[in-house]
């Protein structure tokens, strides 16, 4: 995940000269498959609900994906920034935590 940040910038306000720059932010969801070999995860779960932390999101019309996953999770962490550790479920498989 890229997200373009401004050292000048405070509150969404910027109080001097503007200047964003591209960083690359780690990702909290872990379920792509890392090589071909790899079994996906959302084979058979694309219906399944999604829990990240406290919340639980159902699956959409057409199932979930990588990116769908990956856009939720990222939502949430952004709102969860208190430090509290929370972990990513599809159905039964865990697939990302706060902590990675
Ligand atoms: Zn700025």
């Amino acid at each position: 995940m890229v997200e373009y940040v401004c050292d000048s910038c405070q509150n969404q306000i910027c109080i001097d000269r503007c200047s964003r720059r591209a960083v690359v932010i780690p990702s909290k969801y872990i379920g792509r498959p890392q090589s071909e070999q790899e079994p996906d995860l959302l084979t058979g779960n694309e219906q399944s609900i999604l829990k990240v932390g406290e919340s639980v999101y159902q699956p959409p019309q057409h199932g979930w994906t990588h990116d769908l996953i990956e856009r939720y999770v990222n939502a949430y962490d952004k709102r969860h920034l208190n430090g509290d550790a929370w972990d990513v479920y599809l159905g039964s498989h865990w697939c990302g935590s706060s902590e990675i």
